[in-house]
């Protein structure tokens, strides 16, 4: 027999063996040993006592994690998608309008489930790289009064991060509810769900809270929780029905267990793990290493003459897009994994072939960011542009000593 810690370190060799390519997407990413493990256990019944206790357990800390006291909640097997169309679908009745607030591909998810959910639609799109302008924001809001708003915290195609408390009270202030995709931004970006007005967040397992991919998280507040109780047509949802969902993630919070389609009981062991892990960090600090990493990352590329996608106040901390050297197409990815490090092209129309990007978030720390720009580094003179070595790895450097020294400090 094991130990759990033996376990562990005989999981840690296999993968070693396996693959020694680090993960540096922005989602799935990498997870630990510990959480990785969780995972390997025997499949346990879902209303097995230990079952619930990690329903109930990581229920508590999601509140905890979107600082959303007042909200329920829900995991469901899925991906992100499932978990933003579970958390616009149930507030839009046909005819409703919805607002979105648009900074990359992902806003786009938000404008297809609000069309196929008959709503009227408004799209305000930033252009590439820039936030939404709050000024435009509010235009929108006082002209179309929209029923609900929408935006992408971090959207993943640009890089480009947005004021979710701004854009939130702009939207209360005229009575919309308030959906937020922090699908690329919970557990490595600053937010506060109730301080901040914000009616439904949503996000997965698999980017920065640091599980694999496969659940689907959504918190609903009461006032979307009062919309959908208060709709005047049916909702044609089933699965994606609040109605399903909440009172089962009530009764595991209440010690019972609860039932309406099968847990991943397996993946809700290794999500339990992840949010103990990263209930271990608080928020401020863990918050706080996302910008530090995510600061000596773009710092990196930019001193290696790149350029990064997202202007400088809107750039996210949980990864970066960087444009290629001119006439520099995907084969620098390919390079890059090459050298040992796996990052991923662009997904931006606008972007496509001509750009990379790089997830730092979840367990990412100093080794991931300079073991990047290392590989980053060789790739480019793989590829026949000129690198002075070490140039990309002393900006890092800098960022990141500089960053310690302050903390250091009394
Ligand atoms: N929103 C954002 C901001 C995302 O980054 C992603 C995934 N990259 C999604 C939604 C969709 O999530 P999933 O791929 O897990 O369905």
């Amino acid at each position: 027999m094991l130990t759990q810690r033996e376990g562990i370190a005989e999981i840690q060799a296999a993968a070693a063996r396996v693959d020694r390519t680090l993960l540096m997407i922005p989602g799935p990413t990498a997870i630990t040993a510990e959480v990785l493990a969780a995972g390997a256990r025997p499949v346990l019944s879902h209303s097995d006592p230990r079952m619930r206790s990690f329903v109930a357990e990581s229920l508590a800390r999601l509140r905890t994690l979107f600082d959303a006291p007042s909200s329920q909640p829900i995991i469901a097997a899925g991906s992100g998608t499932l978990a933003m169309e579970i958390g616009l679908a149930n507030l839009i009745e046909p005819g409703d309008r919805v607002l979105i607030l648009e900074t990359g591909v992902f806003g786009g998810r938000f404008r297809t489930i609000s069309e196929r959910n008959g709503a009227e639609l408004r799209v305000v799109t930033s252009p590439l790289g820039e936030s939404i302008d709050p000024d435009q924001a509010r235009k929108a809001i006082e002209d179309f009064r929209p029923k609900v708003v929408t935006m992408t915290h971090v959207d993943t195609s640009s890089g480009v991060r947005v004021d979710v408390a701004a854009l939130s009270r702009l939207a209360r202030e005229r009575d919309a509810l308030v959906v937020v995709d922090a699908v690329c931004s919970i557990g490595g970006e600053e937010f506060h769900g109730d301080a901040w007005g914000v009616d439904v967040a949503l996000t997965s397992s698999q980017k920065a809270i640091g599980a694999p991919p496969g659940l689907a998280i959504v918190t609903v507040g009461p006032r979307a929780r009062a919309a959908r109780d208060n709709r005047r047509s049916p909702f044609p949802g089933y699965f994606t029905d609040f109605k399903n969902w909440l009172p089962v993630m009530e009764s595991y919070e209440g010690g019972a267990p609860g039932y309406f389609g099968t847990p991943a009981v397996t993946l809700l062991a290794t999500l339990h793990t992840a949010l103990e892990e990263l209930a271990a960090e608080p928020m401020p600090a863990r918050v706080a290493r996302h910008a530090c990493i995510a600061g000596a990352f773009k710092a990196g590329v930019a001193a290696l003459g790149l350029e990064n996608v997202a202007d400088p106040d809107a750039n996210a901390n949980t990864l970066t897009v960087v444009r290629n050297p001119a006439g520099v197409g995907d084969e620098l990815v390919d390079a890059v994994r090459a050298e040992g490090v796996t990052i991923a092209r662009a997904i931006h129309p606008e972007l496509r072939r001509a750009s990379f990007r790089v997830g730092h978030m979840g367990i990412c720390g100093p080794a991931e960011i300079l073991t990047t720009l290392g590989a980053l580094e060789r790739a480019l003179h793989r590829l026949g542009e000129s690198v002075d070595f070490g140039v990309g790895l002393g900006a890092a450097q800098r960022v990141m000593s500089a960053k310690g020294r302050a903390e250091a400090r009394p």
